[in-house]
């Protein structure tokens, strides 16, 4: 039985500290738009 750290369903939102840019993605990512690094937005869950 695996225990893995993440839960690989559970999207977050990415903010590019470059451009602003905003992505939803399960694991942190760089951006689309110029490849800066992103930095994770926590987002409110309802
Ligand atoms: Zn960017």
């Amino acid at each position: 039985m695996k225990d893995v750290q993440f839960n690989p369903a559970e999207e977050s939102s990415y903010e590019c500290f470059n451009c602003g840019t905003v992505v939803r993605s399960t694991t942190q990512t760089r951006c689309p738009e110029c490849g800066a690094g992103m930095r994770n937005r926590r987002t409110p869950i309802e």
